[in-house]
């Protein structure tokens, strides 16, 4: 038996590595719906062996685990999973025999992937141990839900006496493996899914780590050359007539847009914080926006503010203001007409948060995960590096940046950092300090 058993958890256990095979090729994956059927593929098929090869119990009685592929397909790969899943897993049931106890599998199976579904966006939600505790409940919800159906058939057949039977301990066993199969197999993949994401995460930072080299470099020598033609031009125009001097005008001002992008790249190059203070951001906030006020106006933009009082942080003041007016300026230009933007800033345990919400065109799911990446903007005249820089700076002020959008309804901007207090402050400062002195040495 426990050889069965042993081949059962195998099975169980091999999509997730064969997934993740084909998932390492493509760390972010461009088809999601592909990879749900794929998974649904998976799971089914390891349904389908749990079955080929069940657990023998003594003479005659055989069982197997074929639930728990079943319930992970449903959990992690949606309807389309569930889907090929169940229709894997019937299939070889109806080919094993048809019957009472094959519409018994079918009740069962329609209740736990209704059941499942309803279940499964607040389980995606979860943390990791949110996450076990929840599978553990839903693999021995799962098993109650089986057993009621074999208890249905037998008693239809009069063999009850048969399962009774079996013994107590026996199905203590049964749904203790059922329990141990999903935890084991839910902590995999979470695990496997976490070091995917570090992954992702390291080759995005090493992709911006050469991008900001670049920008470095190149940024600062064209930057002076630009000054100097400026302003020859600008002594030239001296000596013009009219029309020449519009030409001039033109030139300068392109000048100047290629100088504000230059400056954008060379923040980004640059995002260490210089001068990083305790600073009630609630002051910084409201003088922003304050400042903010009339260019809003002047595009027929409402701006609102509800701050509270008290909101210490440690950050760089001016490169805090940039991310703020960075939002700010997204938001009014996302604005078409007769727009609303509320900027809110409380305190939320030990963070701070700031949002920016608007009411403007929204994003989609797609556009919303390349923001931040270079150059992407769907403006005529923007330069898709505001938010690269923005995402840059909360980042060294050691917080998080994320969006919330929904196309056609608007868009909200939180910025989360970590709450500095006066310890904090203090411990910072005899840091620093202690810092100096070992550089001295
Ligand atoms: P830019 O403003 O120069 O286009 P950003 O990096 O600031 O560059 O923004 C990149 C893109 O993200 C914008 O072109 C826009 O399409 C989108 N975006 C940013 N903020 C918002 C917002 N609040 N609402 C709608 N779209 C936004
Ligand atoms: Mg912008």
């Amino acid at each position: 038996m426990s050889k069965d058993l042993l081949l059962n958890l195998l099975l169980i256990l091999t999509p997730i590595f064969v997934y993740q095979v084909f998932q390492m090729e493509r760390v972010s994956t461009k088809k999601p719906h592909l990879d749900q059927w794929l998974i649904g593929l998976l799971y089914g098929i390891a349904c389908d062996l749990c079955m080929v090869f069940p657990i023998a119990f003594g003479e005659d009685f055989l069982w197997d685990l074929r639930w728990v592929p079943f319930l992970i397909a449903v959990l992690y790969g949606g309807w389309r999973s569930g889907l090929v899943a169940a229709l894997l897993l019937l299939g070889y049931r109806l080919y094993l025999g048809g019957g009472i106890s094959f519409y018994s599998v079918v009740v069962c199976l329609l209740i736990v992937f209704t059941c499942t579904m309803l279940i499964r966006r607040r389980y995606l939600s979860y943390n990791r141990s949110q996450k076990v505790l929840c599978s553990l409940g839903l693999s021995l919800t799962t098993f109650l839900f089986m057993m009621a159906s074999i208890w249905y058939v037998f008693d239809a057949k009069s063999q009850v006496e048969y399962l009774v039977g079996r013994g107590c301990a026996f199905y203590w066993m049964y749904a203790g493996l059922y329990m141990f199969a999903m935890t084991f197999s839910v902590l995999l993949i979470e695990n496997l899914m976490e070091s995917a994401r570090m992954r992702e995460e390291i080759r995005k930072s090493e992709k911006l780590n050469i991008i900001s080299d670049l920008a470095a470099s190149i940024a600062h020598e064209v930057r002076n050359p630009l000054t100097v033609v400026r302003g020859f031009i600008q002594l030239a125009q001296s000596t013009m007539d009219e029309d020449n001097r519009r030409y001039m005008r033109t030139a300068i001002s392109e000048l100047d847009r290629a100088e504000f992008i230059i400056s954008d790249y060379l923040n980004f190059a640059k995002p260490e914080l210089e001068h990083l203070e305790r600073v009630n951001i609630a002051v910084e906030v409201r003088n922003i926006v304050t400042f903010m006020t009339s260019y809003a106006t002047m595009q027929a933009v409402e701006l609102t503010l509800d701050v509270e009082d008290t909101l210490y942080v440690f950050v760089d003041k001016v490169k805090f203001k940039q991310v703020i007016i960075n939002l700010v300026k997204n938001s009014v230009e996302a604005i078409r007409q007769g727009g609303r933007i509320e900027v809110r800033a409380h305190r939320n345990g030990d963070c701070v948060q700031v949002t920016v919400i608007d009411n403007g065109e929204g994003m989609t799911a797609e556009q919303v995960e390349r923001l931040g990446k270079p150059f992407y903007s769907t403006k005529e005249k923007g330069t898709g590096l505001g938010l690269m820089v923005t995402f840059r700076i909360v980042e060294a002020m050691s917080g998080t940046l994320t969006f919330e959008s929904e196309k056609g309804r608007g868009t909200q901007a939180t910025i989360t950092v970590p709450f500095a207090t006066k310890k904090d402050n203090f411990k910072r400062r005899n840091h620093d300090a202690g810092d100096e002195s070992s550089h001295d040495e």
